[in-house]
């Protein structure tokens, strides 16, 4: 605790900290970041000192061991999760670790089970759970009001920025690609949205020119969910003009949210049925704000995370089984 509030420790000294974590830890008026640890300790410290950060360690478990620290932000590169949320859960600390969790479903677990023992809450940044048109369509689905769900389409797509073009598109060994960037984020909403749980996949996915031979940029799967919904998920990374959008049409009606897909708030939701085309009213909130707050507020026991440690395991297995479908050429069931 600093000040009353919430001490975030950082792991990577990282875009997504940059721009968007530090910023909502600060507005969420329940939490701080307190240090950054980064493997180059002059780019922790000027990072540190960009972003009015305290404190920057080179070793983890110097940051670990900081009294003032109650939980830790993992953004490192993919591959480093694992092992870093396993040190956090033996620390004693909270985790919020970014997607995807890890690069195997043994991972996550692996993960999962830890921060368990650990009694340490355990939350993935599947930041589009806080979308204000995701919770209101959540509700609409629950409601009954589309009746029976028949098919789901989520486009995920845009253009990757100049300055993310770097492991993303060419280093396998960071779980590069926009099947584990993108795809894990779309499995996670669909769950979210539909309650369902998607356990078939078929995926195809190429190179559209950013990735290198052995990362796709460019993926699109159908699936099937356990209820017997289908669905159709396209994740790119070099369609600057590309939306973003969700629709899920129902036996008695249909949404259709548009914009929905960032990082921002904004965007749309409208919904057809027998009573006509009506734009649902949203209360639009900073995405990552909502995340922090769930974080501080399941550490001290006051509800719970707005994705937990095993939503991100899902979602992951749900990439994995992409991956794999794209590279057989074949339906892949999900590792339940
Ligand atoms: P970055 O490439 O910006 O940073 C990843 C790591 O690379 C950092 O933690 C840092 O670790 C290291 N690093 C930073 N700068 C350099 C450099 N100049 N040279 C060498 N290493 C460097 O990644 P992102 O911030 O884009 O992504 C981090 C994680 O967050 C990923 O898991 C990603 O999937 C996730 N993410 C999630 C988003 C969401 O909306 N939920 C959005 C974007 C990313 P260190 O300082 O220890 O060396």
């Amino acid at each position: 605790m600093r000040d009353g509030k919430f001490g975030f420790g950082l792991i990577g000294a990282s875009t997504i900290s940059r721009e968007r974590m530090i910023g909502a830890m600060n507005d969420s008026g329940v939490a701080l970041p307190v240090a950054v640890f980064s493997r180059d300790m002059a780019r922790g410290r000027a990072f540190a000192d960009e972003m009015g950060i305290p404190k920057a360690y080179d070793r983890l478990e110097d940051m670990l061991a900081d009294p003032e620290i109650d939980g830790v932000y993992v953004a490192s590169t993919n591959e480093r999760h694992h092992a870093e949320v396993l040190a956090i859960a033996a620390a004693g600390k909270h985790v919020l670790c970014d997607k995807p969790l890890a690069m195997s479903v043994k991972q996550a677990e692996e993960m999962v089970r830890a921060c368990e023992e650990a009694g340490v809450v355990f939350a993935t940044n599947h930041h589009m759970r806080c979308g204000a048109h995701h919770i209101a369509m959540r509700e609409i689905v629950r409601s009954g009001q589309l009746g029976e769900l028949v098919v789901v389409r989520v486009v995920h797509g845009a253009l990757l920025p100049a300055h993310l073009q770097t492991w993303r598109i060419n280093d396998p060994a960071t779980g590069a690609g926009a099947i584990m960037d993108l795809a894990v984020h779309d499995a996670d909403i669909i769950r979210f949205l539909t309650g369902d749980e998607i356990v078939e996949v078929s995926a195809m996915s190429k190179n559209s020119g950013m990735g290198t031979d052995r990362i796709e940029d460019t993926a699109l799967a159908i699936f099937r969910t356990a209820n017997g919904t289908l669905g159709h998920i396209h994740n790119v990374f070099n369609t600057p003009f590309n939306r973003g959008s969700i629709e899920i049409h129902g036996t008695m009606g249909s949404l259709y949210a548009v914009d929905n897909m960032g990082q921002s708030p904004g965007g749309t939701l409208h919904q057809r049925d027998a009573q006509g085309e009506r734009e649902i009213p949203l209360q639009h909130e900073e995405l990552y704000v909502r995340m922090v707050r769930s974080v501080v507020a399941a550490a001290n026991g006051q509800g719970e995370v707005a994705c937990s440690g095993r939503d991100g395991l899902r979602s992951l297995a749900v990439a994995l089984a992409m991956l794999e479908s794209a590279q057989l050429g074949r339906a892949v069931a999900v590792q339940p």
